[in-house]
């Protein structure tokens, strides 16, 4: 939710915005008709990256802001195409009864989308997903962010019913879900989330005999959501270490992450390409042998000018299990 009450208009949201060329003046002048209401360039130039509400000193949340008038405006999508996305990803059925575990992962959508990225010993924990457990933070990059809110409750008291006192979110859009935009909504969320990268150090630490350094330099591809929970980013860097990977130093990282830009091609809001070659040769340039990707959209996105830069992607659990020796570590 945007607070306005903590706004002081001082245009930073908008101008280190890395998608909107806009300087100060206009900054701040968009900024304030926005606050009025108004329609302004900035809904239509937005990708929805989410970065502004991490770089807002004041945490007032501008995207928030540029999301309900996405809305209001229907910059994306028509209200009718808003309610049959909704209908294609609402669960309409009967919840299969849970057995009651102290913890749990959920695993979103991708258990069918991407099966590959959820094998082995690191995901032999008892596991739920699919339509039930959706958590609903695409909408938000599709201008329908009410949508998202509407079924937030649902998606926490279905995990809740599985009793788990912690659940382990596979997606980072799970985990943004549950420990930020849920709270924020009013809701209680009666377990406590776990980032798949806290999960994975944790396993790591516990099976610390086994590894097997990694020696690689890698780029990290931090996701659009991790801009919600900024404070787990240790965990990343705690994995990292334990694998005896080095994470480059490049433009592109931590504050200054760039979006891997495929919600561009989902909004039809112009050609990735450039700034996915400008991601990748950044990644190159600062000496990284690959890139790791917490979110398998990422990975989705960025395959095809990756592929035709010669830069391995890597998913963020295939570094743990390749450090167990479970997969084996790309040739480089
Ligand atoms: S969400 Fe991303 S693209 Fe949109 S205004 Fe904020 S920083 Fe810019
Ligand atoms: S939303 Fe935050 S960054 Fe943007 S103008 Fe207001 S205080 Fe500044």
């Amino acid at each position: 939710m945007f607070k306005s009450d903590l706004c002081d208009l001082c245009g930073d949201c908008l101008v280190e915005c890395q998608w909107i060329d806009a300087d100060l003046q206009q900054a701040v002048g968009w900024i304030q008709a926005m606050i009025n209401g108004e329609q302004t360039p900035v809904l239509e130039k937005c990708i929805t990256c989410y970065a502004c509400n991490e770089i807002c000193p004041k945490n007032a949340n501008p995207f928030d802001l540029i999301a309900s008038l996405q809305e209001k405006y229907n910059t994306f999508i028509s209200k009718e195409d808003a309610q049959s996305t909704e209908a294609k990803y609402a669960f309409a059925g009967d919840l299969k009864s849970c057995s009651q575990v102290d913890r749990v992962m959920t695993t979103c959508v991708f258990q069918k989308t991407d099966p590959h990225l959820i094998e082995g010993e690191l995901y032999e924990l008892p596991t739920i997903g699919g339509k039930p457990y959706f958590c609903w933070v695409l909408l938000s990059h599709i201008g329908a962010q009410s949508i998202q809110e509407k079924h937030a409750k649902e998606m926490v008291d279905r995990l809740a019913l599985t009793g788990a006192k912690e659940v382990v979110c596979f997606h980072d859009d799970c985990y943004a879900m549950l420990s930020k935009l849920a709270p924020e909504y009013g809701i209680t969320v009666p377990f406590r989330p776990i980032h798949l990268a806290e999960y994975l150090a944790q396993y790591l630490k516990a099976n610390k005999d086994r590894i097997k350094p990694l020696n690689i330099e890698i780029a990290y591809q931090r996701p659009c959501a991790s801009r919600h929970t900024p404070e787990k980013e240790h965990f990343i860097d705690e994995l990292f270490d334990l694998a005896g990977v080095k994470r480059v130093q490049r433009t592109y990282d931590r504050k200054k992450a760039l979006c891997c830009a495929g919600i561009k091609l989902m909004l039809g809001n112009g050609d990735p390409r450039p700034d996915q070659e400008k991601n990748i040769l950044d990644a190159k340039e600062n000496g990284a042998h690959a890139i790791v990707c917490l979110c398998p959209m990422c990975i989705h996105s960025l395959s095809g000018v990756a592929g035709e830069n010669n830069m391995p992607l890597i998913f963020l659990g295939d570094i743990a299990r390749m450090a167990l020796g479970e997969i084996e570590i790309p040739i480089f």
